[in-house]
């Protein structure tokens, strides 16, 4: 309960948020007090904040459907984590040539039972995160594996890195460890909440290994599928 009181106060912080921004503007500009040189700019804010708004209520969205236990009802099944790995890579292209940054994707074709779009909202968030918290001109590496029993994808990249005392927070709702920065970048602070529950309703394991200013890597590691681990 406590908990539930916590998230709806940040939701309501975090929407409020954009909202007196957009909301602010457009009455200027409405008002004609905005100078016909400076509309573009206005605009632009405007637009920024609604993009802003609209996907933190997707990201809330998507957590409100996985405390509900939603994806329990969908039925398992095998799923090739490689290629999911490849849409990923291929829809983040364009974001990652932006930042200079470049993506690249090894390893084997390893199936997992699971949910579809769970399975793909993990790998774009660990791999959008890489990204966004990259230095210039840097590298992120996606891989797909089969370690013993395990099927790992590892997302690393060569970027900002997290304090060591911060990388268990990291997975709660809207902790940022650079509020203004994830917030400059389009973050919601949403994401790696997401993927520690689509991993635990896949009874995947996490480990985070970072260093401040070297890089992050994360590794999800998944149960084999039922197929493969028969003998
Ligand atoms: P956000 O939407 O802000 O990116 P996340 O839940 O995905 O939210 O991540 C929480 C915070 O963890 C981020 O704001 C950032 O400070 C930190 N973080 C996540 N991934 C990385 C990474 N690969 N490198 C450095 N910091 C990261």
């Amino acid at each position: 309960e406590q908990l539930r009181r916590e998230f709806t106060a940040n939701v309501s912080h975090e929407l409020k948020t954009p909202l007196h921004t957009i909301a602010g503007y457009a009455e200027m500009l409405a008002s004609g007090m905005v100078q016909s040189d400076d509309v573009p700019k206005f605009s632009a804010q405007i637009l920024s904040d609604a993009k802003r708004m609209t996907a933190l209520v997707e990201d809330i969205l998507r957590l409100s459907h996985l405390d509900e236990g939603a994806p329990g009802q969908e039925r398992r099944q095998g799923i090739d984590l490689y290629a999911l790995c490849e849409r990923a890579v291929a829809s983040l292209a364009e974001a990652a040539r932006q930042r200079g940054i470049a993506i690249s994707l090894t390893g084997s074709r390893q199936r997992v039972d699971g949910a579809e779009k769970l399975l793909a909202e993990i790998i774009f968030n660990l791999c959008d995160n890489a990204i966004k918290y990259n230095q210039e001109n840097g590298h992120v590496a996606v891989s797909v594996t089969r370690e013993g029993d395990r099927v790992v994808l590892t997302v690393q990249d060569m970027g900002i890195g997290i304090p060591p005392g911060e990388t268990d927070r990291v997975f709660e709702r809207f902790y940022r460890v650079d509020k203004s920065h994830s917030k400059e970048i389009g973050g919601t602070g949403l994401g790696l909440s997401i993927v520690k529950h689509a991993a635990a309703y896949h009874d995947a394991k996490i480990q985070l290994d970072s260093q401040l200013g070297r890089g992050t890597r994360v590794r999800v590691l998944f149960p084999l599928s039922q197929k493969e681990a028969q003998p």
